[in-house]
């Protein structure tokens, strides 16, 4: 029995997080933790070997130098925080995820990145509707990987890492951060829709008291998310484009109201 879908053009607003949701930058991002951590973990004899389980269990969805210290600590791995501005070498945790961060962004600039279609067309509908439009993402890469997937127009206002550090939000799952997305595009969470693939940013949506949390499952599970916060879990953003979503469910032999280049995605 498919989920009855809610109606993203009746909401008040929507707030989408980034990486995994509108662009697939999750890849990019466990490919650099990989590199990172499997040299970390052979360097210094840490056992288990790092597995994108890890990825999705301590760093998805979380501030860098957070992820960083979750995954050490759950092999019983103690490192000094370090700072900021430590080198890419420096052993420490904000070391470590400075490195990672170099790693990111060497990575985005020479592969560049593209929205997901469905993510896009969904975007496209909303904005077109003149539905209010917010990006909550933990990255502090959130404006450079929006301005290299061409989308950074759409959306009204952006809360990022690098706002979090400014304004001292705290890490998601904590509902600072889709709060303040929330105050920021001036809309009430309670008929605002948050968008989310990570457990961690679905439980600070429904902390931050958003009546519906899209749960996106991109590898995280849908019972992890449903779990999480997540009111209704899909696969793909291109469900919401059918004219019944809302009112029937799931779309597959309904019509689709898309884009003049309409891909197939089905
Ligand atoms: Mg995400």
């Amino acid at each position: 029995m498919p989920e009855a879908l809610p109606d993203p053009l009746r909401a008040e607003g929507v707030l989408f997080d980034l990486d995994g949701v509108l662009t697939p930058t999750a890849e990019v991002h466990m490919r650099a933790w990989k590199v990172v951590f499997d040299d970390v973990f052979e360097r210094w004899g840490i056992t288990p070997a790092y597995t994108d389980a890890d990825y999705f269990d301590y760093v998805d969805g979380k501030k860098r130098y957070d992820g960083v210290a979750s995954l050490l600590h759950s092999r019983n791995v103690e490192v000094p925080w370090g700072a900021v501005d430590d080198p890419p070498e420096a052993e420490t945790i904000c070391g470590i995820g400075n490195r990672k961060n170099a790693a990111f962004a060497q990575s985005l600039r020479a592969e560049g990145i593209a929205p997901y279609p469905g993510s896009l067309a969904l975007v496209e509908k909303l904005s077109a509707a003149g539905v209010p439009l917010g990006v909550v993402s933990s990255s502090k890469n959130a404006e450079e990987v929006l301005g290299t997937a061409g989308i950074r127009s759409f959306f009204r206002i952006v809360v990022d890492g690098v706002v979090a550090e400014r304004e001292n939000l705290a890490s998601k799952p904590s509902a600072d951060m889709f709060r303040a997305g929330a105050v920021a595009l001036g809309v009430d969470p309670a008929h605002s829709i948050a968008v989310e693939d990570a457990t961690s940013g679905a439980a600070s949506a429904a902390a931050a008291g958003f009546a519906i949390v899209v749960g996106v499952d991109r590898g995280a599970g849908a019972d992890a998310l449903r779990d999480a916060g997540a009111t209704v879990v899909v696969d793909d953003l291109d469900v919401f484009l059918s004219d019944s979503a809302g009112s029937a469910g799931q779309a597959d032999s309904t019509p689709q109201a898309t884009s003049s280049d309409d891909q197939e995605t089905a």
